[in-house]
């Protein structure tokens, strides 16, 4: 039999670890040909995974980490590289299914190298779309590469849409657990930590997603992502909270029906599906229990609490750049919220400056102009908090 090439980029972080627990028990290296898995700071977790599965390379982004992967693979058959380049290398070796779970924009251009493959491109790096939505659909549609969603409310749609006729479609409902300070007023999230900040009531994610969650810029970002990856227009998006985190993500369509896709808050669920599909695994998650659960709640997200949700909305009017300012401004307010310079409301009010600052309307004409515009952002920010 033929071996499936699978990569894995962002191998040791929360998604890319969930991917290879899966990989695992699906066979490992005997089901599956390892080509590429990538790190950046966990040596010893990149290694040990590229032993395990017999990768042919594994890559830190980190080029001052390289020796420390050349000692940990000492010994064995998989080649280690580091450095931007090599990253992208790695994302252009043919495989046939690559799992795209690098954190933040930097996982921009890997994507767009992987989405020039073929084969199957499994997305939970949202802000490749966020940045770059319409140049990477293209980037895929050119190359034939099959582009799955592995966030979760997005698998929910697209698993909802199956069979479906998009012209059908009225609308589609995002779930939001609405974080850890859901239930706070404006003046209890005023002094939030980031500590408070990370610890998700219902998910086990990576530290960046964590934070997103509780300020809803995750929410933000999963607007824009639909928007690209099913067509959808600004007034057809909206935005729900629902604590139990149980309904994923729900399609309605004409004639008054809604689809809703569940699961249990294991996104083990989102990324097997697109391991999977056609098909449907059997999967190693919790089975939901309605009977235990009783009630499932509904709200309406509040904007005033959570401005990342207006900002998403100008976005999706503005169009591409404006996505990438968005994100880049986010991720600079994010470090210096981390680094307790910025407090945590000040996040949307620095992104709001920097769309008010920038010249970002319209889409992209290449990826450079997005990795411009994506630096002129932070460096605004930065300006700011400074
Ligand atoms: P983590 O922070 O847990 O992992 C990020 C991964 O990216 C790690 O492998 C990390 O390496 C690597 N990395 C970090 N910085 C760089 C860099 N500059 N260049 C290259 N690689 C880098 O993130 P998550 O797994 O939580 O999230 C990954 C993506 O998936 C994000 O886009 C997120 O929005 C999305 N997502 C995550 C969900 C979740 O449940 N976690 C749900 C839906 C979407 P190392 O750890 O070795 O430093
Ligand atoms: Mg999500």
């Amino acid at each position: 039999m033929v071996k499936r090439r699978i990569s894995v980029l962002g191998a040791t972080g929360s998604i890319g670890t969930s991917t290879l627990d899966l990989l695992d028990r699906a066979g490992g290296a005997e089901r599956f040909e390892v080509v590429a898995l990538t790190g950046a700071r966990n040596i010893a977790g990149l290694a040990q995974a590229a032993r395990r599965l017999r990768a042919k390379v594994a890559v830190t982004a980190d080029p001052a980490r390289l020796g420390d992967l050349r000692d940990a693979l000492a010994g064995s058959d998989v080649r280690a590289e580091a450095g931007p380049e090599a990253l992208l290398d790695a994302a252009a070796e043919p495989a046939d299914w690559t799992m795209s779970a690098i954190v933040g924009a930097a996982g921009l251009a890997p994507t767009m190298r992987a989405a020039a493959n073929g084969g199957t491109l499994a997305l939970a790096n949202k802000e490749s779309l966020v940045c770059a939505g319409r140049l990477l659909l293209d980037e895929c549609a050119r190359a034939r590469t099959t582009l799955l969603p592995a966030d979760s409310e997005h698998s929910a749609i697209f698993q909802c849409l199956r069979g479906e006729r998009l012209a059908e479609v009225e609308r589609v409902i995002i779930t939001a657990s609405g974080g850890p300070f859901r239930d706070f007023t404006r003046d209890q999230m005023q002094d939030v930590t980031p500590e408070e900040a990370m610890a998700h009531p219902n998910w086990d994610m990576g530290a960046a997603i964590s934070i997103d969650s509780a300020s809803m810029f995750n929410k933000a970002l999963e607007l824009i992502e639909a928007k690209y990856l099913f067509d959808l227009q600004a007034h057809q998006i909206e935005v729900l909270v629902h604590r139990q985190s149980i309904v994923h993500s729900m399609v309605g369509f004409t004639d008054g029906s809604i689809m809703a896709q569940m699961g249990p808050p294991d996104m083990r669920g989102a990324i097997g599906y697109a391991l999977n599909y056609p098909d449907r695994p059997d999967l190693p998650v919790e089975r939901v229990d309605f009977a235990k659960l009783a009630t499932l709640d509904f709200a309406a997200p509040d904007p005033d609490r959570f401005p990342a949700l207006r900002l998403a909305e100008r976005v999706l009017a503005a169009g591409g750049l404006a996505g990438t300012v968005l994100n880049a401004a986010k991720e600079e307010a994010m470090h210096g919220f981390l680094a307790r310079r910025v407090g945590f409301l000040s996040m949307a009010d620095l992104v709001e400056g920097a769309l008010d600052a920038l010249p970002c309307e319209g889409e992209p004409g290449d990826l450079s102009s997005v990795l411009e515009m994506d630096a002129a952002a932070r460096s605004h920010v930065r300006e700011q908090i400074s």
